[in-house]
């Protein structure tokens, strides 16, 4: 079996993780505002307006892990923009926006968990991420950002 560089497996759980942020927060989470990957060591950042109670976030590591357990395709579809917005409409994009000349976008979608427009590399299902471990949840009130730090595991 082809092992994957770690890289690849953390930065698909961000968006294992950014669906299970939207389940437990609600759509008020949805907006990413920003990410981080390194090695093993992962950050979300979404737009929201409080702290996560520590049920929240346990919450969130439980159902992160069970989209990995179910192993479910992580499927990329690469369309023309226009076609993409209209099957997809804005949940697929993040705040930090993509220039208007990108014509062509690959959508990534885990059916019923994420959809983004994000042309990294990704793992084929969800099971080859590995445990997700969040390691830690700051929110900065100021800006209104929550951040989730979070490790995959082997
Ligand atoms: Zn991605």
């Amino acid at each position: 079996m082809k092992v994957l560089p770690v890289e690849i497996r953390t930065h698909t759980a961000l968006h294992v993780v950014k669906g299970a942020v939207v389940k437990v927060l609600g759509e008020s989470a949805k907006w990413t505002a920003s990410t981080y990957v390194k090695g093993s060591r992962g950050v979300l950042t979404v737009k929201f307006d409080r702290k996560p109670t520590p049920e929240e976030i346990a919450g969130i590591e439980r159902l992160a892990n069970e989209k990995v357990k179910e192993n479910a395709p992580v499927m990329v579809y690469e369309l023309p923009r226009d076609e993409a917005e209209k099957r997809f409409g804005e949940d697929m994009y993040d705040l930090f926006s993509i220039p208007p000349e990108v014509t062509t976008l690959n959508v990534v979608v885990v059916e019923g968990w994420n959809v983004n427009a994000c042309n990294k590399e990704h793992t084929r299902t969800t099971g080859e991420i590995g445990e997700i471990k969040i390691r830690k949840v700051r929110f900065r009130r100021g800006r209104g950002l929550l951040e989730i730090s979070f490790d995959v595991l082997d």
